[in-house]
């Protein structure tokens, strides 16, 4: 059988995309791995946090909420951006930054945030409220996605890692590292931390998506903290925590530029981070349960590539999610889909401009070098 698409990479990016697609094609899904979301789709933080990215991903972030909120993936949560005294040009500077996107910011005077965070050192005292930040059932996202694309038709090979593309005539032949073969008519680059090497498997020129190392530990702490605690995350991106069942996850927000890999937490990310954090509050640290690292992949603008390749026929990016990629994956697919497919935009998605998005701002920096 020959497929019409066969995306490559079935984390949260390949799964929404193939269940947008299926309706319209036959689609391959192919994934390196015993089972998808084993890279960084499994490992994130799990928050929709409308800022988070920059002003450039909003639009996606607030696209994706009603689509999420419709089918049960939120839980209300609440974020705040804290700061110290001196801290307060730079929650001006993002509430300036951020004025004019939608975005609901409030400023917090010191005594609610204290209530609202009763172990924080008196020093942090400026305070940024997103009434709108929630927590994303990740995994219950990912696999809506992928038993979609499956009931739309698309088949998932898994243990499937891509070695090989050649195109000969209108169609392309994927080989895989134990020798299983497919024919597509095009391919779609979902690799994520992987999208460079793809890329060039299939003589197209990288785009720079480099990955980069983030660490989050959970941590058990006395006292336990509220289910209702909002996610806390440093103005200045040192750090940020959140509960989950009765732990606290804590990331340095560390950013290690690495090689695309199965990322592994270093000692020296987990001291940081309780370093910091013992810094932040008067919580006392009974036991670090549980650490895990996963790849951020970032294009050089550390805006996401949505759109056909330049110079190589038949080939479609769809990478570079950042940290990003779970909070916007149902406005992206749509709009990946709707590019790909050559249709119109849906109401969804009215507003973005995937020119942003496009791997074409690359290739017009090439030209003007
Ligand atoms: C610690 C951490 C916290 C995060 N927190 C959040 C958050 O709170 N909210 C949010 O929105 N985002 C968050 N993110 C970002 C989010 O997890 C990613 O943007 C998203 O998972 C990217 O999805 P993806 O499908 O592109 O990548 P992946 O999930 O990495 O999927 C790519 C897949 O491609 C496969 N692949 C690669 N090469 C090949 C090949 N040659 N052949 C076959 N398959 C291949 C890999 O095996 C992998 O499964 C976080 C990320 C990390 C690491």
């Amino acid at each position: 059988m020959i497929f019409d698409i066969a995306v490559i990479g079935a984390g949260m990016a390949g799964a929404s995309l193939a269940a947008e697609l299926a309706p319209h094609a036959r689609v391959l899904l192919i994934e390196g791995e015993d089972a998808p979301g084993y890279h960084a789709t499994g490992r994130s933080a799990a928050f929709w946090e409308e800022c988070y990215g920059g002003p450039a991903i909003v639009p996606l972030t607030r696209a994706s909420g009603p689509y999420l909120a419709d089918h049960g993936f939120l839980t209300d949560r609440g974020a705040l951006y804290i700061g110290r005294a001196e801290d307060r040009a730079a929650t001006d500077a993002f509430c300036a930054r951020y004025a004019g996107t939608g975005v609901r910011i409030e400023r917090l005077a010191p005594g609610a945030l204290r209530e609202r965070v009763p172990q924080l050192s008196p020093e942090w005292s400026e305070a940024l409220h997103q009434p709108a930040c929630a927590d994303i059932d990740v995994a219950g996202l990912h696999q809506h996605y992928l038993s979609l694309a499956r009931a739309r038709g698309a088949v998932l090979a898994t243990r499937a890692r891509v070695a090989g593309l050649s195109r000969e005539g209108g169609a392309w032949t994927i080989a895989t590292t134990r020798g299983q073969t497919w024919r597509a008519g095009m391919i779609v680059n979902a690799a994520g931390a992987w999208a460079d090497e793809i890329a060039q498997a299939a003589g197209a020129a990288p785009i720079g998506i480099a990955p980069f190392r983030r660490t989050v530990i959970a941590l058990r702490v006395a006292p336990q903290p509220p289910a209702d605690l909002p996610l806390v995350l440093d103005i200045n991106g040192t750090f940020y925590f959140k509960p989950d069942a009765g732990r606290l996850w804590l990331s340095p927000h560390d950013e290690v530029p690495s090689a695309p890999c199965d990322a592994v937490p270093e000692e020296l990310d987990v001291a940081i981070a309780v370093d910091r954090f013992t810094k932040v509050t008067d919580w006392r640290i009974e036991a670090v349960e549980r650490r895990w690292a996963g790849l951020r992949s970032f294009a050089p603008d550390r805006l996401p590539v949505y759109g056909f390749d330049t110079q190589v026929e038949r080939f479609f990016w769809f990478a570079g999610q950042g940290g990003f990629g779970i909070q916007t994956a149902p406005a992206a697919a749509r709009l990946g889909a709707q590019l790909l497919l050559g249709q119109g935009r849906d109401p969804m998605i009215a507003g973005i401009d995937p020119a942003a998005y496009s791997p074409a701002r690359f290739a017009r920096e090439l030209q003007s070098v």
